[in-house]
């Protein structure tokens, strides 16, 4: 298969928020960028276009930086790298000035910005949209693809499927490509190299995530021998509707769940959250909710659809039609009415689908993964930052920040580095095993892999996970890879635009992924945010650290790495050993 090569001094791998920041900002610094993306940079599947209302930055007092990093805390459950969370959190406003400055239209009242209040939040700190019930999604989305093409240092390839990390000298180098579009190789090498390919939730049936989103550069990360991290903690959003079908899978908008404190029912009438929640009942976090809406599905007590019933009816009709005007626009609200949906009367059904991964690359302050010449930056460069939950609404400043950090990082080394050489041998192997599914004549589909590790984690990886649950996954994995990943097979033999190609490269990651998040799961005995196990249900001091994972010539090695409180400690000490 046909080859080609190209250098420069900074490589970003993913066009969604946090490649585009880290590529401005390596640009401003006179570097040479190229920005490689699985699709097309702003009409792919990056997870940032699909964003809802939730962007916190603490401007008005009495709300403050470290206010905003001891919620963040809290919510993690006080096992995040606190230093990483400052040292991000502390840019959050500058990071809105920086949006600001390229277009993007925040709310503002009396000339502060306008910010309202999200669960877990001290005091309202979640921008929002200067339309009313216009998402944010629509407006990074406006504002990023334009802003990064305005530099003309920057090389953006788009359809570009990356592979596999490259290194030379005891550094990362670069990586191989294929080009969906022409179906060949590329090979580019670098000085400094910027993973920002996103998270995983495409290794769940519901996510509210685009299905591209297969986590590779975790893939490509841990097989390079990058230090990985957190990976047994996975969000699940609560309200992704399951009925009606016109607007399956899509969420509930956030801020409007909250701005109407909808009331979720289970399938015997019941205003379940309550039992759970006697304080925060329907308006907990999201973990919480989620979990909820897990146990009672389990239990018997599910919607008809797998889920549970969110309802407005509660509330005067006039009050919600101030709310329906405000979203005449929103294609959500367009769904529902097409399905002749009336939130005034009918309740939907919705369901807990997997939204963000905690887990990923570990990072420093300076977005440096452990290994030379690679950094990791937004959802995959996980550090420990989130810890154990992470707030609605801290995820964008976090990549806005990463982003920026790495982006000037990456480009100051670059002025003093030589650009590495090229090890062939590595390139030759890397090729060749990408190619080894489309060259097979027959075996069996990604398609068809791909389902039986999402149906996998769809059973053994959410909440209330046990040891005979998780250890029967990791049997079936083992399966798949032992039985399945060699036969793996393209159906369709045409070299350019080859999607099945593209879906087969994705199994290997998928499979990678899953073993890591399921061990770690596994080995992590207590519940703590995210990471609920039905056999050790207490949260337990002993667990207060890490669990790093680095592949090493015995393949996949755990152990563990104790959290420290530099600046927050524990509140109560209610665990137990
Ligand atoms: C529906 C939804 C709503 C959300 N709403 C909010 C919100 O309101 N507030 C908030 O703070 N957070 C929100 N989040 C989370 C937040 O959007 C993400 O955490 C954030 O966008 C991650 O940014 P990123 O740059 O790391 O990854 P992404 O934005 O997902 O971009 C990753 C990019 O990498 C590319 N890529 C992947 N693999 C490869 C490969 N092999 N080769 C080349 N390129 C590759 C992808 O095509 C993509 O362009 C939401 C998430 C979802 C799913």
């Amino acid at each position: 298969m046909l080859k080609k090569t190209m250098t420069t001094d900074i490589l970003i791998i993913g066009g969604g928020i946090a490649g585009i920041r880290a590529a401005i900002e390596a640009a401003e610094q006179h570097s040479d960028v190229v920005l490689v993306n699985k699709g097309q940079v702003g009409k792919d599947g990056a997870a940032v276009w699909m964003a809802g209302g939730g962007y916190q930055a603490a401007f008005n007092p009495p709300d403050s930086i470290d206010q905003h990093v001891e919620d963040t805390i809290k919510a993690g459950k006080y096992l995040n790298n606190q230093d990483l969370a400052m040292a991000f959190l502390k840019l959050a406003p500058d990071t809105v000035k920086d949006l600001t400055k390229w277009g993007a239209r925040f709310a503002k009242k009396d000339g502060k910005f306008f910010q309202i209040k999200l669960p877990g939040e001290t005091y309202p700190r979640s921008m929002s949209h200067s339309i009313i019930g216009e998402s944010l999604g629509g407006e990074y989305r406006k504002v990023l693809p334009r802003q990064v093409r305005s530099h003309k240092e920057i090389n953006i390839l788009n359809d570009i499927f990356i592979v596999d990390l490259i290194g030379s000298g005891g550094k990362i180098s670069g990586a191989v490509g294929l080009d969906v579009r022409s179906g060949e190789f590329v090979v580019i090498q670098a000085k400094e190299t910027i993973l920002a390919t996103g998270g995983f939730m495409a290794l769940f049936n519901l996510t509210t995530a685009n299905p591209t989103l297969t986590g590779d550069g975790h893939g490509m990360a841990y097989r390079a021998g990058a230090r990985m991290m957190d990976m047994e903690f996975i969000q699940f959003f609560p309200a992704a509707t399951l009925w009606p079908r016109t607007v399956y899978r899509d969420h509930f908008p956030y801020t409007l769940l909250w701005r109407l404190r909808g009331i979720f029912y289970n399938a015997i009438g019941e205003r379940f959250m309550e039992r759970y929640f006697p304080i925060e009942k329907d308006f907990a976090t999201r973990e919480a909710m989620s979990r909820a809406i897990h146990r009672e599905v389990k239990e018997g007590r599910g919607s008809a659809n797998g889920g549970a019933y969110l309802s407005f009816r509660h509330l005067p009709r006039n009050l919600i039609n101030v709310c329906l005007e405000d979203l005449k626009d929103n294609p959500f609200m367009q769904g529902l009415k097409e399905a002749g949906v009336d939130i005034r009367e009918d309740a939907i059904e919705i369901g807990p689908a997997a939204h963000y991964v905690q887990g990923g690359c570990w990072v420093n302050e300076r977005c440096e993964t452990s290994l030379p010449g690679l950094y990791a930056v937004g959802e995959l460069g996980s550090g420990g930052k989130d810890g154990a939950d992470r707030l609605a609404g801290n995820a964008l400043p976090f990549c806005m920040a990463m982003g920026y950090i790495a982006g000037k990082e990456a480009a100051q080394k670059a002025t003093r580095d030589d650009l590495p050489g090229l090890n062939e041998a590595q390139v030759e192997e890397i090729c060749s095993r990408a190619a080894e599914p489309f060259m097979r004549q027959d075996g069996v589909r990604p398609v068809k892999v791909k389902r039986e590790i999402r149906d996998l984690m769809s059973r053994n990886m959410v909440y209330d996970r046990n040891k005979d649950e998780l250890e029967e996954g990791l049997k079936e994995l083992a399966r798949i890879r032992q039985e399945e990943l060699p036969r793996l097979y393209v159906s369709a033999k045409t070299e350019r635009f080859n999607l099945e190609w593209v879906e087969a490269l994705e199994v290997r990651n998928m499979l990678d992924i899953a073993e890591m998040s399921m061990r770690a799961a596994l080995m992590r005995e207590e519940s703590r945010g995210l990471h609920q196990r039905s056999d050790f249900p207490e949260e337990r001091k002993a667990w207060l650290k890490h669990i790093v994972i680095r592949m090493d010539k015995d393949g996949m090695n755990f152990t563990t790495e104790p959290v420290t409180f530099p600046l927050f400690k524990p509140m109560s000490d209610k665990a137990n050993s």
